[in-house]
């Protein structure tokens, strides 16, 4: 029997302050937060922030030559560490949006890469100038990590980013040096393995990082039911791929369930080095949930949290909010949940949402036992390391124990 469900609060850190605090805040976690002023107006009908309700954020206005030079001094203020990638573009106080739009974004990446010493990364869908890009990428070898948003160049393009580049423009981005990755999605048959030949026919250096887009809320029907084709396309589009034998690199990382099965080894031993006991209850999303039923069955109660906050479709344990987690007590008194779930960019110990730890345990009256090993870095970095496409098609798509894995009930 469900408990009666508690209203989790946020912490509001935005009130009554000026922009600038969203600035320096974004600064904090490692962001360049130029900003357009605006929602992003490219309206890709996949974009997750179409309803990023779930989060306060407050949109500074049309970044100034002022607000830059604001942040170039706070910015070398910052120790650099040769390992880090400054974002370009805040995403925890304010809104995602392609800043190559801003009028100013080539001439201040140029800024950033002439006056730091700092390595910048950026994503967009291709509004950067060429070959200005290509010329910069030249000039400073190793400090810029230029992320494409591809996402198709098939017919679904026109439906699902109508305002994005052309395709011409796509291909002159990538004959260069400037596209470190160039990331493309399943959404039918001969829809990625296609991208994957046409851009490694321009680009044989830059990694082709692919996969299927997951629903989350506030999509459009149509667009979800797109993607969900998409997944099920996914094998054998990766087959073709892995057939054609491309000089490029190839990945797939965007679907959770593979992830987790082609790293259930390091999972399994995590879980075992956790040396929980039969009845201590576990927090954890989908795959992670199924993983554990297989090959470790009974040895702890695997508490499946469902991601309702993100909804559609989403299954990632570090995205799980307390609310979340919430709704899914029962009669619990102690609960363990992995550390990964409050180290948002916010702060410690906060979810995505903001909502702290110290409300959650207020609010439900549970004890909490927080599961140091599963961080954020133990997913980004060992979980992301089984993630080519020979070893999604190897040790997944022809694996008969992964087809098991697959159609497991998350009630089991
Ligand atoms: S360009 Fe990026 S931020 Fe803008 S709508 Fe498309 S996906 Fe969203």
């Amino acid at each position: 029997m469900n408990r009666t469900i508690p209203m989790l609060e946020q912490t509001k850190v935005l009130e009554g302050k000026d922009y600038r605090e969203v600035l320096r805040r974004e600064m904090d976690s490692g962001k360049i937060p130029i900003s357009l002023g605006k929602n992003c107006p490219v309206k890709c009908e996949f974009c997750y922030e179409i309803d990023h309700s779930y989060r306060e954020t407050l949109e500074p206005p049309m970044t100034t030559q002022g607000d830059w030079d604001f942040i170039m001094n706070y910015l070398n203020t910052k120790t650099t560490n040769p390992l880090q990638y400054w974002c370009l573009g805040g995403n925890e106080y304010m809104e995602w949006t392609d800043l190559f739009l801003h009028p100013k974004a080539m001439e201040w990446v140029e800024d950033f890469l002439t006056y730091t010493d700092k390595k910048i990364q950026f994503f967009t869908v291709g509004f950067v100038h060429v070959p200005k890009i290509h010329q910069l990428a030249e000039r400073y070898p190793g400090r810029i990590n230029f992320e494409l948003s591809v996402i198709t160049l098939g017919e679904y393009r026109k439906q699902l980013m109508p305002h994005a580049p052309s395709f011409k423009h796509l291909m002159k981005v990538l004959d260069g040096p400037a596209v470190s990755s160039a990331n493309f999605y399943s959404f039918d048959e001969h829809t990625m393995s296609k991208d994957a030949e046409t851009i490694s026919k321009i680009n044989q250096k830059c990694v082709l990082w692919m996969g299927c887009l997951t629903p989350v809320r506030g999509l459009k029907d149509s667009t979800s039911d797109l993607m969900r084709q998409g997944r099920r396309h996914l094998g054998v589009e990766a087959e073709r791929i892995y057939d054609a034998g491309l000089p490029n690199l190839t990945t797939i990382h965007t679907e959770a369930y593979v992830t987790a099965f082609l790293n259930r080894k390091r999972i399994v031993s995590l879980f075992d080095s956790l040396e929980l006991e039969k009845k201590d209850s576990v927090v954890m999303a989908g795959s992670v949930y199924k993983i554990l039923n297989i090959f470790r069955k009974k040895r702890a109660k695997f508490l499946y949290v469902p991601n309702a906050m993100l909804g559609g479709d989403s299954d990632c344990t570090v995205l799980l909010t307390f609310e979340d987690i919430a709704k899914r007590l029962t009669n619990e008194k102690t609960i363990h949940i992995p550390k990964s779930v409050m180290e948002s960019g916010r702060g410690g110990q906060i979810d995505i949402t903001g909502v702290t730890l110290d409300e959650f345990v207020k609010k439900t009256k549970v004890k909490v036992k927080v599961l140091h090993k599963i961080n954020t870095k133990f997913a980004n970095t060992r979980l992301y390391r089984s993630g080519s496409l020979n070893n999604f098609v190897e040790d997944y798509v022809r694996n008969p124990v992964a087809q098991s894995y697959e159609t497991l009930s998350l009630s089991a």
